[in-house]
């Protein structure tokens, strides 16, 4: 079956009609640029519901003005290829001006858990997240909508925004998928130069050989030597180890699940990575 092209509300909901009413429908919502972190979430999208849909929108809202909104990689003919590839049913592609009215007043906000680690360095960046994804969730209505692990705090928030405001859409988290190397796929990694990629490979080896450790204050400074060896061509914004669904700092007797969660800056290119232990 072809992959159906909306733009806008009346083509999403003749896309949607045409689907018929049977079936379940995942989303997978995407900034385009889909790379194989991306493809893996639409095959996971494709096992739990019988229709998916793709969202390709590059989202105003969550870059504040310092940040790369412009430059970002927008390669819609390549996207679509890459959907049609996948078995997607539907691409909704809205322009900002379709998301946004000019006269828009109500927003979500994220709260307290929105103002800490990635947020504080992103002041925003989650409200926008989170109001972008509500409303595409109102467009599409989906059963189940997909999210990477590598953006591990929206994919907390976003769990919280569907329990605090009920949300009727289960969420479904899929595994980072990384280059050989252990650089986890970016649509920002070709920024990179040469040399920068090499620098980012401290990120994710920061995450491994924390891994190797069981106590937070261990694991956390076996992560920082990789990161400040790195340095100054690795610039740190953060690096925690946190409660995977509230994204608190985790104690020195903390049991059980914890996200070790690291974001820098190499070249103009701002990276994130994480990786979930389990402490015993
Ligand atoms: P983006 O287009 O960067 O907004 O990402 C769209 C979705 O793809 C989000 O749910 C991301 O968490 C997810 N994603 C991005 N990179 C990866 C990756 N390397 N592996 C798995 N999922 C990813």
């Amino acid at each position: 079956m072809d992959v159906v092209v909306a733009h806008d509300r009346a083509g999403l909901q003749e896309a949607r009609t045409a689907l018929g009413g049977a079936g379940r429908l995942a989303l997978v919502p995407t900034m385009g640029a889909l790379h194989e972190g991306h493809r893996s979430l639409i095959r996971l999208a494709r096992e739990r519901a019988d229709h998916v849909a793709v969202s390709i929108f590059v989202n105003p809202l969550q870059f504040s003005p310092n940040e790369d909104f412009s430059r970002y990689p927008r390669t819609f003919d390549a996207d679509l290829e890459v959907c049609a590839a996948e078995g997607v049913g539907i691409v909704f592609a809205p322009s900002d001006e379709v998301m946004y009215r000019p006269d828009r007043q109500v927003s979500v906000s994220a709260g307290e858990m929105g103002a800490i680690v990635e947020g504080a360095f992103r002041p925003g960046h989650f409200d926008g997240v989170l109001t972008v994804v509500l409303k595409l969730f109102n467009l599409v209505r989906p059963d189940v909508a997909v999210f990477g692990q590598k953006d591990a705090q929206q994919l907390a928030l976003i769990r919280r925004m569907v329990l605090d405001l009920d949300v009727p859409v289960e969420i479904v988290a899929g595994p980072t998928v990384r280059e050989p190397d252990g650089l986890a796929l970016s649509s920002r990694n070709r920024y990179l130069s040469a040399e920068d990629r090499v620098v980012a490979l401290a990120l994710s080896r920061a995450l491994r050989e924390g891994a190797r450790h069981r106590a937070p204050a261990d694991i956390r400074r076996a992560a920082r030597e990789v990161l400040d060896a790195a340095a100054p061509a690795l610039a740190l914004d953060y690096l925690v180890l946190a409660d995977p669904a509230t994204f608190a700092e985790v104690g020195d007797d903390h049991v059980g699940e914890a996200v070790l969660a690291v974001a820098a800056r190499v070249g103009s290119t701002r990276l994130i990575d994480n990786m979930v232990l389990t402490l015993t």
